[in-house]
């Protein structure tokens, strides 16, 4: 494992040269406003019907249409979601200066090829590994969230150096700047969200609810067991790993963890773990979501609606609304 930190980094190389940061969302806020308190010189590139122009604006940034933004950048940053990287690639790269930079925070555009750089450009992965506004908080505070770095593209030679000095501008490098490549990043990421922390987490705790619920327990005791008190259990293993949080749970909750988690993640829900990884790998996933965009999303708004309609939601909203300290 190669990890880079501060000393590694030359921040002068990207001294006065300006950086578009295209899409001001989740990360897009977060690397603009960072770059800008590092000294560096930032453009955001919107559309100017879209709702995020006036928000830039308001924090003092300035803003341009992608186009214009791009014009004279040294790196070019594409941060809005990954299914309108393609076009916004190809509405941008005639105004792209010679041997630029484009930046990505998450490898799915380069890796499935929906886009296909320009040879004269350096192409390079920046990805955070948290969200945006812990991207920000973080920088505030005078930490950093920890970064991947990877090159797909470096026609000069400088590439690597180049995203170093970018992921210092963002605070990443006060943590650590991890080398991969774009296919593991890529590959690796959608796994995490498919199979553990988004997919599998919300899988079992809905499977867990109805099995409780089913058995003739109160939903609202369900719900407390296995959606609520995931927090407390997420938080130990994310300071202290599996120590931390078999030192602060019982002992029987412990001995019950070890004689009967493997019974639920078993063989076949670890053989399912591998189908879904090799559909990530050979492209599957990445092909049937590409569709899915083009045909307009009906399968995702399906799927979506029946999980914001299971019980569970309506008895945890209930809930909730009695814990005003969650909100604060
Ligand atoms: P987001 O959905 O929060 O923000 C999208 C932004 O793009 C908005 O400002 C929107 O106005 C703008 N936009 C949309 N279409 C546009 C267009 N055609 N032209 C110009 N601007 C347009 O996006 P996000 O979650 O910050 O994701 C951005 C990138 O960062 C993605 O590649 C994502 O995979 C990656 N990433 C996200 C996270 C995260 O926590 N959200 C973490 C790591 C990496
Ligand atoms: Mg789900």
């Amino acid at each position: 494992m190669k990890m880079y930190t501060q000393t590694d980094v030359d921040p002068a190389l990207l001294g006065d040269e300006r950086i578009a940061v295209l899409g001001y969302g989740s990360q897009g806020r977060a690397h603009a406003l960072n770059l800008r308190d590092s000294g560096l010189d930032v453009v955001v590139g919107l559309r100017r019907s879209g709702a995020s122009w006036d928000k830039a604006e308001a924090d003092g940034l300035r803003v341009a249409e992608p186009a214009e933004a791009v014009k004279g950048a040294k790196i070019v940053v594409f941060l809005t979601p990954d299914m309108v990287q393609k076009s916004l690639y190809a509405g941008v790269v005639d105004h792209i200066d010679q041997g630029a930079t484009l930046l990505f925070a998450h490898g799915f555009a380069i890796h499935y090829g929906q886009i296909d750089p320009r040879e004269d450009l350096n192409v390079v992965l920046i990805a955070p590994k948290g969200p945006g506004g812990l991207v920000r908080r973080q920088y505030e505070e005078g930490h950093g969230v920890p970064c991947l770095v990877a090159v797909h593209q470096d026609p000069a030679g400088n590439a690597l150096e180049l995203a170093l000095a970018y992921a210092a501008g963002i605070g990443g490098a006060r943590a650590g700047v991890i080398e991969t490549t774009f296919a593991e990043e890529t590959e690796t990421d959608l796994f995490g969200e498919q199979a553990v922390l988004c997919g599998g987490a919300t899988e079992l705790i809905v499977a867990g609810f109805e099995t409780l619920v089913e058995a003739g327990y109160q939903p609202e005791v369900a719900y407390y067991e296995v959606m609520h008190e995931l927090k407390l259990i997420v938080d130990l293993l994310h300071e202290g790993g599996l120590r931390k949080m078999y030192k602060f749970i019982s002992d029987t909750a412990a001995y019950g963890d070890m004689v009967s988690g493997p019974r639920v993640v078993d063989e076949h829900a670890r053989g399912q773990m591998k189908e879904v990884l090799s559909e990530i790998r050979d492209g599957t996933f990445a092909r049937n979501w590409i569709a899915e965009n083009e045909a307009g999303m009906p399968e995702f708004r399906r799927m979506l609606d029946a999980d914001l309609d299971h019980p569970i939601e309506k008895v945890g909203a209930g809930l909730r609304s009695r814990m005003d300290w969650l909100t604060e």
